[in-house]
């Protein structure tokens, strides 16, 4: 099989990229990324010692350019992480995400029409579904709600869930969907929670926590999505979406917290910040149907997930350092 990977410079997408040149050796895997300053060329240092992996430097708006890569390499497989993804970000300036993660995902399914591409997957997110109410803890996001998503990100991403679907009923493109919740694990850029609370741990900064830190987020380490987002392109239903869970709800003042008891710093860093605007109080994820249908669960608890999270960091600094480097000179 020859799988495209777009986004694969990222953090989720190279880790992805890493999970399938490991577990499926006669596979073909090439990465198009544009290298905005989320991707970094290091996450992928494993990858480029492969000769069955190759990298594109590409943005998915860019038609031709993407054109001549399908031309090319003839993926059997395209799964699209590329995106932008900060949801501060977005709120800030909603262009840029509208542009990656509608239009070009447009690009994307447009190029698998022409090229006869066996099947398009569409990395999502739980944020499509927009909150649930902290106290009512049996509701939990399924596949069949509604969407309401609540920043112009989220906006975006379920605006390129109805594209893809859009695809499978209009032209047959086989099509598969899947929505996560909030991962972590290596290679996370350091402006999301928790890699950002372990970078200013280390420098024993104060580390922001927005509102009264009781937002609760469903936490999935980023190998079992990637174990995830592997069975569905490999014996998922196509026109179908999967929900994926960590079972695992935790608020933020939980997470940072436990972080720094791991790192042995004192929880007088945490200080707290104006609230983000529409910010959504809780994710939750029903995730019985990929459970049932494809045998799959998360098989690494939050605990154990996050002591090697902060593990992988703290050993890997120069990495953090490269990031940040990265975030300055894109600025
Ligand atoms: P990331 O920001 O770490 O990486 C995004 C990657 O996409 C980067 O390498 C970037 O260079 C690349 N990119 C951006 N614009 C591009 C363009 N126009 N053309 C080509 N490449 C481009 O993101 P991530 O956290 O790895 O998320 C990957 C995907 O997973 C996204 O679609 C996101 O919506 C989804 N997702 C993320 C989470 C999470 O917790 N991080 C949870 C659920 C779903």
């Amino acid at each position: 099989m020859v799988l495209l990977v777009t986004g694969g410079a990222g953090f989720i997408g190279s880790n992805f990229i890493l999970y399938q040149l490991k577990n499926h050796p006669n596979d073909r895997v090439i990465c198009v990324d544009k290298l905005t300053y989320a991707g970094n060329l290091n996450n992928l240092e494993t990858a480029f010692k492969n000769q069955n992996f190759r990298f594109y430097r590409a943005d998915i708006c860019d038609k031709n350019a993407v054109d001549e890569v399908f031309i090319k390499e003839k993926p059997d497989v395209v799964v699209n992480f590329a995106a932008e993804t900060h949801v501060d970000r977005s709120i800030s300036d909603s262009s840029v995400f509208l542009n990656t993660n509608i239009i070009g995902t447009q690009i994307l399914l447009d190029s698998c029409l022409k090229h006869n591409t066996l099947r398009f997957h569409q990395i999502s997110t739980d944020e499509v579904y927009g909150d649930l109410p902290i106290e009512n803890y049996d509701l939990k996001f399924r596949e069949d709600m509604l969407l309401k998503p609540s920043s112009p990100y989220s906006a975006s991403k379920a605006s390129a869930d109805l594209l893809a679907l859009s695809y499978f009923k209009t032209y047959g493109l086989n099509v598969s969907i899947t929505r996560c919740s909030n991962n972590y694990g290596a290679f996370q850029f350091p402006e999301k929670l928790i890699p950002l609370t372990i970078l200013n741990a280390l420098e024993n900064k104060a580390v922001p926590v927005y509102g009264d830190g009781k937002n609760v987020r469903d936490w999935v380490y980023v190998e079992d999505h990637c174990r995830a987002v592997d069975f569905v392109i490999r014996s998922g239903a196509v026109g179908k979406i999967y929900n994926i869970g960590g079972n695992s709800e935790k608020n933020n003042i939980e997470v940072v917290s436990r972080i720094l008891e791991i790192m042995g710093k004192p929880l007088s860093l945490i200080e707290f910040a104006a609230d983000r605007a529409g910010h959504d109080r809780r994710y939750a994820v029903d995730y019985s149907r990929i459970n049932k249908e494809l045998l799959w669960s998360a098989s690494i608890s939050f605990d154990d997930g996050l002591q090697e999270t902060v593990k992988w960091y703290m050993d890997n600094i120069a990495w953090l350092k490269s990031a940040i480097k990265n975030k300055v000179q894109t600025k």
